[in-house]
């Protein structure tokens, strides 16, 4: 451009003349298709290509339709060759001209016509170079060359320009994109930066508390095993322990087994002192009655009476008394010895005469009428030994045990058998065996009880003239305790009937003595049941009392034992039942039935089921609550009935029997003895039975083992409710068998009464005490509880306590 402007003004004006056929040389074919790249140029075109035939041809490359042109798809190759058209071809150079010839505005068009170079600046300022120049190239009048040169140049400067500013705006454009998809992947990985870094946290948290956790685990295991460690050595110390207490429990038991060899020993001692005391005891009896009986001057008294002396010696007990005593024998007999040899010394050789004399009147203990020996008896006889009376006593039952009571007592002349029971509660062998028992002189039944009258058919089968004695309430009591037995299905097999034991009793009123064989028996009170006796035994001179069962407490019924008034009893059999158990007094069971009963009935709405043996404890029972349940609380509302045999056995026979009860009911009607008032008595009927048990109510129902007759029918009603109670009469129980357990494990209450009908260990040393025996043989009890009664008697007594089977034979 430069090349042309220095003579510009020269050539503008010789160059002023109508355009050229084709567009400029310098042209760019970039300006030519930025302007064809606008649309109104491009539809224009498109117009002139429709309305000037052979156009198309010259602007169009081959094969392209001008209508191309208006679609903005047309592609830039398109508008690349089209530009080249115009650029050399003349029609085309024309059409392009018309085509954008509107699109110029007129004050640019006239700008032109004055375009110099001096205002040339200012004038691209105000049209743009592009516009000055696109109205250049139209311009009829035409532009100088110069002129034209310059701004094809300025325009391609510009667009350089332009495109470099496009480039770096494109630069620009991306960077910031850049950027922007750098602050997304920033935020992106801030927000995962910020995650990652809570997660951190909550790892570290976790951790810390997992190493908390192994901490206060570890410092657990340290303590157990700590403990562990403890254990063990308590462990070991313990087992220490238990070797070392092994070893003195070893020791011990060796020490306590020859404990029991030498006591043993100690008893077979004991036994050959009492044989050889007895034996002692004869020989002195045998020379005292020989002394009696000899002359002073016979051949031999003198040896007879040095016998005699050593004999009382030997007998002594080794006192200081008997030392003294012995020492003034001694004398006595020295001075004896020398008269008798003076004497003997001054008949000189007199034959001694025999003797006759009758032997047998010595075996009396009353020597007080014995006639003086004949003066001319000389020839001393042989000595006539005065034996002792001796005893066997064999248990037949009931002896360690409770049940089947039944023993022999063995005189030599007489044979009595006291009791014939029965063991009910079925341990062991029902009745005892009565074959080869041998003579028999005849039985003594001490009370109604089973366990001493359960086996009356058997021993009466056995034995069919043998006379058996008993009280008269006892006769009674006994043949329906008998029939009670059989109807409830017990009985013993192969018995005689019952009407045959009826005719063998033979009732004795108590206090007035009776002869059995050789013996003289009297039956006192035993306190234990109506009619239950005691027996005492005289034979020859022994005398012998058997308690039978026996209770020292008063009953509300009939009064306590009443023990005889005699001395020197040589040997007590007796009971051991309770030994050492303390049983409630029977005012205190009743108080507690009363306790019972009110709260059942009262408070809750029950029924209390009292079962109970038909003979004797019934009757204490309702004789208990009928006189003395007020005292104790009892409402008369609450109404109390009495069902099963106890019915019977209290009207019919009781009520028979008033002058042996005590004193406050033998003025009673006996209608009323029993019952009344609230008391009352149940038909034998199951209907009666459901009628009673609408309301709340007591019920005294036998038997006491609840498995059979009246008290099964209610226990099987009353157990199954908590509202009910049932009331065991519990230690009485152990004299005929106990079925404890019935009625337990229910949903009932259960509670539990005493009324014991036997002596307790302090009231059996009480009778020791007052009938002194020398010997006592121990029955009708545990093996345990005799011991510990024989342990008790035996400083003062000797004490049997034989097995059931055994014999006992011993000296009275
Ligand atoms: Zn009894
Ligand atoms: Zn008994």
């Amino acid at each position: 451009m430069s090349d042309i402007t220095p003579d510009g003004g020269d050539v503008r004006d010789t160059q002023k003349k109508p355009p050229p056929q084709g567009p400029p040389e310098n042209l760019p074919e970039e300006f030519l298709r930025r302007r064809l790249g606008r649309m109104d140029t491009r539809r224009a075109l498109a117009e002139l290509c429709k309305s000037v035939p052979g156009l198309e041809e010259a602007l169009l490359p081959p094969g392209i339709q001008a209508d191309a042109l208006t679609r903005r798809s047309g592609s830039s190759q398109m508008l690349r060759s089209v530009a080249r058209r115009i650029k050399q071809d003349a029609a085309a150079w024309s059409a392009f001209r018309t085509a954008v010839v509107e699109q110029i505005p007129p004050e640019t068009s006239e700008a032109v016509g004055r375009l110099s170079d001096e205002n040339l600046d200012e004038l691209r300022e105000a049209h743009t170079t592009e516009g000055l120049l696109l109205a250049a190239l139209v311009s009829e009048e035409g532009v100088e060359p110069g002129l034209l040169e310059t701004l094809v140049k300025r325009w391609e400067e510009e667009n350089r320009q332009e495109e470099k500013r496009a480039h770096q705006d494109a630069k620009v454009k991306e960077l910031e994109s850049r950027l922007e998809e750098l602050k997304k992947d920033n935020e992106r990985l801030s927000f995962a930066s910020r995650v990652a870094n809570e997660r951190a946290e909550s790892l570290a948290e976790e951790v810390r508390l997992l190493t908390g956790e192994r901490e206060s685990a570890s410092a657990r295991v340290r303590e157990a095993e700590e403990r562990a460690r403890a254990a063990l050595s308590v462990r070991e110390r313990l087992d220490e322990r238990i070797s070392e207490l092994e070893r003195r429990g070893a020791q011990l038991e060796r020490a306590l087994e020859s404990e029991r060899q030498a006591y043993a020993r100690a008893a077979e001692r004991l036994e050959e002192l009492h044989a050889e005391f007895e034996r002692v005891v004869a020989e002195r009896d045998q020379i005292r009655d020989a002394l009696q009986h000899a002359r002073f001057t016979d051949e031999g008294f003198g040896e007879l009476l040095v016998r005699a002396i050593k004999n009382e010696v030997e007998a002594l007990p080794d006192t200081l008394e008997a030392t003294a005593h012995t020492a003034r024998l001694l004398e006595f007999m020295s001075r004896v010895l020398q008269a008798h040899a003076d004497l003997r010394g001054d008949r000189g050789g007199t034959s001694p005469s025999a003797r006759e004399e009758e032997g047998e009147e010595s075996e009396t203990g009353s020597r007080a009428g014995r006639p003086e020996p004949a003066a001319k008896s000389e020839v001393l006889r042989p000595v006539r030994v005065k034996s002792r009376p001796t005893l066997a006593f064999r248990a037949l039952g009931g002896a360690g045990e409770v049940g089947g009571s039944s023993h022999l007592l063995d005189f030599g002349s007489t044979r009595v058998l006291v009791d014939a029971g029965i063991k009910p509660d079925g341990r062991g062998q029902l009745a005892p065996d009565f074959e080869g028992l041998g003579r028999l002189d005849g039985a003594i039944i001490t009370h109604a009880h089973l366990d001493h009258c359960g086996a009356l058919p058997l021993l009466v089968r056995n034995r069919p003239d043998l006379p058996i004695y008993c009280t008269p309430p006892s006769a009674k009591l006994i043949i329906s305790a008998l029939n009670d037995h059989a109807a409830m299905g017990g009985g013993v097999p192969g018995g005689a009937p019952i009407h045959e034991v009826k005719r063998r009793l033979v009732p004795v009123p108590f206090g007035k003595p009776f002869e059995v064989g050789g013996a003289t028996v009297t039956l006192t009170e035993s306190g234990h049941i109506l009619g239950a006796a005691s027996v005492l035994l005289k034979s020859n001179s022994a005398m012998v009392f058997h308690t039978g069962d026996i209770c020292m407490e008063d009953h509300f019924s009939i009064p306590s034992a009443r023990l005889p008034e005699v001395s020197g009893i040589d040997l007590l059999i007796m009971e051991a039942t309770l030994a050492d158990q303390r049983p409630q007094p029977f005012n205190e069971s009743i108080k507690k039935m009363v306790r019972v009963i009110n709260e059942t009935t009262l408070d809750r709405g029950g029924t209390v089921l009292i079962p109970t043996y038909a003979l004797g404890q019934a009757q204490e029972i309702i004789l208990g609550l009928k006189y003395f349940g007020r005292e104790h609380g009892l409402e008369r509302d609450v109404f109390i009935y009495v069902d099963g045999s106890v019915v019977t056995t209290s009207e019919r026979l009781y009520a028979e029997q008033l002058r042996y009860m005590k004193p406050y009911l033998q003025h009673t009607d006996p209608r009323e003895l029993f019952f009344g008032e609230n008391i009352r008595a149940v038909a034998n009927d199951d209907r009666a039975r459901e009628r009673i048990l609408a309301n709340p109510c007591a019920i005294i129902a036998s038997p006491v083992t609840m498995q059979g007759g009246a008290s099964a029918f209610y226990r099987r009603r009353l157990e199954g409710s908590e509202r009910n109670a049932v009331i065991l009469p519990s230690n009485a129980a152990s004299s005929y068998g106990t079925h404890r357990a019935v009625g337990e494990g229910s949903s009932w209450r259960v509670e539990r009464v005493s009324f014991a009908a036997h002596c307790t260990q302090e009231e059996l040393l009480g009778i020791t005490e007052k009938l002194s025996p020398r010997q006592i043989i121990l029955i009708h009890g545990s093996r345990r509880r005799i011991s510990d009664l024989a342990f008790r008697l035996a400083p003062k007594h000797k004490i049997h306590t034989p097995e059931v089977g055994e014999t006992v034979r011993t000296v009275l």
